[in-house]
């Protein structure tokens, strides 16, 4: 009998598993899928050949984390590869803004406000891993410094703050005069599928945008699965066991298992256990947010961008200007499906030549679309292309979509095509997925919630993982070392 069971095998499950096992547990993985990885799996699902991230498919986050640095994923063999350009947002009339690598470059691209970017950003690029400790939090106990509030130069927590308020407000055209910038701004925000001028469509764009400079947005060679391959190696090296094809129905297969973590969301919690009534009550109350229909493209060469730089970028937003941005996305909290979508493109073959047969190309995209949408988004996502990319059609090998409606069937846990786990609004960034100070333990005795539906969110950073399973260590195995000084390779059980 293992001493920790994970249900999921997504990058959370698996960090919390090469966690505890690294601490000399008996570590088993149920996965409900025959394909390991959750939201981080990659698939030749157009053409032999052609290799497509069927999820996650650029790793800002996963190269900023505390887990995955201390982790050390290039140690175990994944290559992220940083585009020159983290991120492109194409505007019409051939115009694009470009967020390099480099700070000063894409001030210098911004013209009149290639100034206010560089003072909107600079302080939090130079303070990066500090802004990662304190949004990747478990947003109970931030790493925040009392006295560093105080210095001249203020604490990162005050920076941030005060930018989100800016962002977050009617006050967020102030700072730019031109239209480049603010489209470029508001391209990143909308990632968390909400209203960008939203509190949490400003941190999502403080994060990923000061990431963008400070580490890049990288893509995998090979794809995103060689993040999960890794973990699972290191699992495996440790003891711990994965078990593929196997979905978890109810909780009682564990009885005599010390510790169950779930990598899975709240609804699935309510469907294969028995909760307190109250506790089922606040789970009842968790909301599932704007969705997402993936389309993936085999082409026969590179998408031919109108705008230069945009054949350097490893992520493009395709949406036009910021009132397009803003118009589109609130369609979808709305319920209704944008004339113009919002669609998100990375495009792997600028740096990851594996993905396609010699001088072909793949190109992942998602259109946001209303939750539980069954609508084909494919000929949407091609006029958006199409328009900022004239003779992209001609192109086209082969297509594969999965709308909304059918992606839980392929990952439970995004529930109507939620591609974050839950909502993100501002309640539940972080009460996720319930007003408790620990959402990590459960009512239930020994069992744990440790996926995106937990503080701090979704992407591909472990770190919910990682928050469960410092607590499942202290609480059920009284380990009280912290889990990164586990990853490390001096540790020896
Ligand atoms: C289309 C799309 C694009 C995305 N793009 C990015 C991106 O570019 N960068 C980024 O950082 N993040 C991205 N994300 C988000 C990221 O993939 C997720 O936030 C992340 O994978 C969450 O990890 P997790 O471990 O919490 O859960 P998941 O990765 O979702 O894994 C959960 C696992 O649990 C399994 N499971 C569920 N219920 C059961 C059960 N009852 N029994 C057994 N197994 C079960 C599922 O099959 C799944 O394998 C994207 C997500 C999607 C869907």
């Amino acid at each position: 009998m293992a001493d920790a069971v994970v249900v999921g095998s997504g990058p959370n499950g698996l960090a919390a598993a090469v966690i505890l096992a690294r601490a000399g547990l008996e570590v088993e993985v149920y996965e409900a899928e025959e394909q390991i990885g959750g939201g981080c799996r990659t698939a030749e699902v157009t053409l032999p050949g052609f290799r497509h991230d069927l999820c996650a498919g650029a790793h800002p986050m996963a190269v900023a984390s505390p887990f995955f640095r201390a982790f050390d994923l290039q140690a175990h063999g994944v290559e992220l590869l940083a585009p020159q350009v983290s991120y492109a947002h194409p505007l019409d009339g051939g115009r694009a803004g470009l967020a390099w690598r480099d700070l000063q470059d894409t001030a210098d691209g911004l013209g009149r406000d290639g100034r206010s970017w560089q003072r909107l950003f600079g302080p939090l690029v130079r303070r990066w891993e500090d802004l990662v400790g304190l949004i990747m939090s478990d947003l109970r106990h931030p790493p925040i410094d009392p006295a560093g509030l105080l210095r001249p130069d203020q604490g990162v927590e005050i920076r941030v703050l005060r930018r989100i308020l800016e962002q977050a407000t009617p006050l967020w055209n102030l700072r730019f005069r031109e239209d480049i910038a603010p489209a470029l701004l508001t391209g990143v925000a909308a990632h968390a599928i909400r209203p960008p001028r939203s509190f949490p469509g400003a941190g999502v764009s403080m994060l990923l945008g000061t990431l963008a400079h400070a580490r890049g947005w990288p893509i995998p060679r090979g794809g995103s699965q060689s993040i999960i391959d890794a973990l699972v190696d290191d699992l495996k090296t440790h003891g711990g066991r994965v078990i593929t094809g196997h979905r978890v129905d109810s909780l009682g297969e564990f009885d005599d298992v010390r510790a169950v973590l779930l990598d899975i969301a709240p609804a699935e919690f309510q469907r294969i256990a028995t909760l307190p009534t109250r506790y089922n009550f606040m789970l009842d109350r968790f909301r599932y947010g704007g969705a997402a229909c993936k389309v993936d493209f085999a082409l026969s060469g590179p998408v031919p961008w109108q705008a230069r730089g945009c054949d350097r970028a490893g992520t493009l937003h395709l949406i036009g200007s910021r009132a397009e941005a803003v118009a589109a996305e609130k369609a979808v909290a709305a319920g209704r499906h944008a004339d113009r979508p919002y669609v998100l493109a990375i495009q792997p073959g600028v740096v990851d030549g594996s993905r396609a047969p010699e001088g072909k190309h793949t190109l992942y995209t998602y259109a946001h679309v209303p939750n539980g949408s069954a609508q084909d988004m494919t000929e949407a996502i091609t006029a958006q292309v199409e328009r900022f990319a004239p003779g992209f059609r001609d192109l086209i090998l082969a297509t594969h979509v999965r709308t909304a409606a059918t992606m839980p069937l392929h990952n439970a846990n995004y529930v109507g095509g939620d591609i974050s786990a839950g909502a993100m609004t501002l309640r539940q960034t972080v009460f996720r997925p319930a007003p408790r100070w620990n959402p990590y333990s459960t009512p239930l005795p020994g069992v744990y919630l440790c996926s995106a539906a937990t503080p701090p969110g979704p992407g591909v950073h472990g770190m919910n993982g990682y928050h469960a399973a410092r607590h499942v260590l202290r609480h059920e195995f009284d380990v009280r070392t912290d889990p990164l000084e586990l990853l490390t390779d001096h540790w020896r059980i």
